[in-house]
């Protein structure tokens, strides 16, 4: 079967700014040079009809205090649990995100007009127009802003326009899920005093707030303080795969009912059935979880996240590449060229362009 596709992919969360920031990772790629290594750059982007997506400055553990580990998951006769990463310094924090949102701002003054860091719906609205790669400065854990908020209006001006309050670890805002196969993603406590004051400061700035990997807990304090749009950028269906970093069928229905969005997430860990980390597992999964979320959230409130440079995809998917695959597989199962636009770019443009003003 070749992959033919004719739609343009908007994605809702990926690492490649990590991946290109750490060598040992990226192996000192370049974002427009076409690479094995890693899962984007802008050829592969291209090619696999890509036209822009949440870019995450994601902060690695201070290797000077916490070497990166690999290796902390405890099997379990039923799965995994991994123990709750610790914090990290917000001057560490700070120092590491401003290295890398140098990064994205190189990338689009080198880039020679072919990519733009989108701040409004306007700039959205022409790179859609204009086949301009749309890339939207997101952090993955706030741990880069201080409790009373000043770096957030800093970085606002900077250009960032959606922010995950957590990544599983704690921050001064709230908790994140440790990672663990099975197990409710209600792990602790929910927001903290400064959490919620994030909460509203995101709204009245128009800053997406990032549901994946916040606990269950502090995903219901948002739920109740927001009158944004709900999104999950990388998460999928607790019922089909019960990590803690997947999402409960009451969880999908507060996304609905905020007509938010939940983006799929690639990552096997969190599509497979057996919750295990094995690149050999079908589309056919991948399928299966668009069609419980489309039956759960609506066709209006689902897109594609992927997790691509943050995750072990899919085999058959492979990289960037491969997403007209899942669009084929889609195709195949029913899904119109109707549906399949919503999924693919048109539910993300809503839920930003709303979000945004
Ligand atoms: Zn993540």
């Amino acid at each position: 079967m070749t992959a033919i596709n004719t739609l343009p992919i908007f994605i809702g969360h990926n690492d490649t700014l990590l991946s290109l920031y750490l060598p040992e990772r990226g192996e000192g790629r370049s974002f427009f040079t076409r690479s094995d290594t890693g899962h984007i750059d802008l050829p592969r982007a291209r090619e696999g009809g890509m036209i822009g997506g949440i870019f995450a400055i994601f902060v690695p553990p201070d290797p000077l205090i916490q070497p990166m580990r690999r290796d902390d998951m405890i099997k379990t006769d039923t799965g995994y649990e991994v123990p709750l990463a610790p914090g990290i310094e917000q001057a560490y924090a700070q120092q590491v995100t401003m290295s890398m949102m140098a990064s994205l701002s190189n990338i689009e003054r080198e880039s020679d007009g072919q990519v733009k860091v989108v701040r409004t719906v306007d700039d959205l609205t022409i790179c859609l127009r204009e086949d301009i790669f749309a890339a939207i400065l997101h952090f993955e854990g706030a741990e880069a802003i201080d409790p009373g908020l000043d770096a957030l209006e800093v970085f606002y001006q900077a250009g960032l326009r959606s922010l995950g309050i957590v990544w599983s670890r704690p921050n001064a805002f709230a908790h994140g899920v440790p990672f663990g196969f099975p197990r409710s993603p209600d792990t602790g406590p929910g927001l903290t005093a400064a959490g919620r004051e994030l909460v509203r400061a995101s709204n009245r700035m128009g800053i997406i707030l990032d549901l994946s990997h916040l606990n269950e807990q502090g995903f219901w304090d948002v739920a109740n303080l927001s009158d944004a749009p709900l999104v999950a950028t990388h998460s999928n269906a607790h019922t089909l795969c019960p990590t803690t970093r997947n999402l409960t069928d009451k969880q999908l229905d507060a996304i609905k009912a905020s007509k938010g969005i939940v983006g799929l997430n690639f990552a096997v860990t969190d599509l497979r059935s057996d919750g295990w980390n094995d690149a050999d597992t079908p589309i056919e999964v991948m399928v299966r979880h668009i069609d419980y979320l489309v039956e759960r959230l609506s066709i209006d409130c689902v897109g594609f996240g992927t997790d691509f440079d943050g995750a072990t995809m899919p085999q058959e998917i492979g990289d960037v590449t491969g997403l007209p695959k899942l669009i084929n597989a889609l195709r195949e199962s029913g899904y119109d060229d109707i549906t399949l636009r919503k999924l693919s770019y048109e539910n993300w443009v809503r839920v930003l362009s709303k979000t945004w003003k």
